[in-house]
């Protein structure tokens, strides 16, 4: 009996072992288009080769999704693999991430994982379940960024966010305590989110380049629903000549929204200070005299500002991709490489200037993806692309089953395990079409919405003006046309309607 007790706890000590780490790299606001792996615009003239190493050396999925697009919301579908109405983080205006909840690092720390988030968090309540974690206030900042602590005190720490990100999560891999026990590492980047605010390494790079526009650049928002001519993020109408722009003091032209500073110059030391005038300078001062010489027509001015806007963005991106650069090099450097499941996701996608937006809410392609590049040396093959609809609330799912522990029932979302052992492929049983809602908070004032994606078609309903919009992605996929009255799609319409209803009735929508 002895005997069999002992085989019994080598066996459990010899699997626990082998049970894979978690390294989960999460940035805000990053989308698919800015990333090579997935997206031609950039990949020359911006590529992510370090995230791109993910995509060699592991899975890319294709048609990956949020459940709420919009930071926290989403943040906190991962953590409990449910959808905001269950989770209770509904948006971030008034929302307050319940911690007595559980989530996957709860259930991982009591299975012996080690258990850390470091960077940005955004649930508004402190972190629980973690051995460890060090995170930003709020949305944090790009400069000299403050950190809360455990004890609940904020430190300042000198340089730029995305960096300091990266070395505490290399010095909390070092230097973790018990080095026999599994981990799971949530390193959490601010950047690419707004008022994208480069490292000072990175203000020259794209000087003297002109980034292409998308082909919706000036979209007119005909043939959908008057909702999408209400809402404010476009590049035309609501960018901050401070905030958004980086431009000093108030607009000189009244086609620049004034009233909100660049908060980010003011947290600079004075030598910082002068890299950030030596560098936007001569540029700044180029808008203002064209400005006042009459040269820039409202075309112009838009254009003007979604270069500015998309260089800085992809500035910010180069920092994250270096960050994910250097942790791939500890991995591989310290041989935990072999036995790391390594993820690149953030948590939703973002208009880079597609439709005349920036930000993101809107169930549209561009929000609604969220990248998602996997690693798993000996079970995931090397370059595997999936067409499998995924979503983030199947992120805490897999990494229960990956670490060997039972997903509870009440999880909404399901394990990727079969498809990442299947090259992507999704057994018979798999998801025909997603969920998605939106509150409707009044930053930004996107209408409230909800609806399902399937692998072809787009369905959503705006309760406020009791519509529905219905697009053909096969045929429209820049989605600028809505069929919903489309007699020739009625079949269509009817069956994304009960798909609609069957959902709401799974995922327990009241
Ligand atoms: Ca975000």
């Amino acid at each position: 009996m002895r005997a069999l007790s002992f085989l019994f706890l080598t066996l459990l000590a010899s699997s626990a072992a082998e049970r894979p780490n978690i390294l989960f790299i999460f940035s805000d606001d990053h989308a698919l288009q800015a990333i090579s792996a997935y997206g031609d615009r950039f990949k020359d003239i911006a590529p992510t080769p370090n995230i791109d190493r993910l995509a060699k050396q592991g899975a890319v999925f294709d048609r990956s999704y949020c459940a709420n697009s919009i930071c926290g919301p989403s943040r906190a579908c991962v953590l409990t693999g449910k959808h905001s109405h269950i989770n209770g983080f509904i948006d971030n205006n008034n929302s307050r991430f319940n911690g007595a909840q559980p989530t996957f690092p709860k259930y991982l720390g009591k299975a012996g994982y080690q258990t850390a988030i470091i960077g940005k968090w955004h649930l508004v309540s402190q972190p629980t379940g973690f051995d460890y974690w060090e995170i930003l206030p709020g949305q944090g900042n790009y400069y000299n960024p403050d950190f809360i602590q455990m004890d609940g005190s904020t430190k300042r720490i000198e340089g730029y966010v995305s960096d300091i990100i990266t070395d505490k999560s290399l010095e909390w891999l070092k230097n973790r305590k018990d080095k026999n026990k599994p981990f799971v590492l949530m390193a959490q980047h601010k950047a690419p989110h707004r008022n994208w605010s480069p490292a000072e390494r990175h203000y020259k790079l794209f000087d003297g380049v002109t980034m292409p526009e998308p082909e919706t650049l000036f979209d007119d928002y005909a043939n959908r629903s008057v909702a999408l001519k209400k809402q404010k993020m476009s590049l035309e109408k609501d960018f901050w000549w401070g905030h958004d722009l980086l431009l000093h003091g108030e607009p000189t032209d009244p086609r620049f929204r004034k009233g909100m500073p660049n908060g980010e110059y003011t947290r600079m030391n004075t030598a910082q200070k002068a890299a950030f005038d030596q560098a936007y300078g001569a540029e700044n001062q180029k808008l203002i005299d064209d400005l006042a010489a009459g040269k820039l027509n409202d075309e112009d001015v838009t254009r003007w500002k979604y270069q500015r806007y998309i260089k800085n963005y992809l500035r910010t991106i180069r920092a994250v991709d270096e960050s994910v650069g250097r942790l791939l090099d500890y991995l591989d450097e310290s041989g935990l490489a072999k036995n790391t499941i390594v993820i690149y996701s953030a948590d939703q996608g973002f208009y880079l200037g597609e439709h005349g937006w920036y930000d993101k809410r809107w169930m549209f392609e561009e929000s609604l993806a969220m990248p998602f590049l996997i690693r798993w040396p000996g079970v995931v093959e090397p370059g595997v692309r999936s067409k499998a609809l995924i979503q983030n609330i199947d992120y805490a799912p897999t990494f229960l089953e990956a670490a060997g522990v039972e997903i509870p029932e009440d999880i909404q979302g399901r394990s990727l395990l079969p498809l990442l052992k299947n090259k992507g492929v999704a057994p018979a049983d798999w998801r025909k079409a997603l969920y998605y809602f939106y509150s409707g908070e009044a930053t930004h004032h996107v209408a409230a919405h909800d609806g399902v994606r399937s692998d072809r078609y787009k369905l959503f309903y705006l309760p406020k003006t009791d519509e529905w919009q219905l697009f053909d992605l096969d045929k429209d996929p820049q989605e600028m046309k809505s069929l919903h009255d489309a007699p020739a799609y009625a079949s269509v319409l009817a069956d994304m309607k009960k798909t609609y209803q069957e959902l709401r009735a799974q995922y327990k929508v009241k």
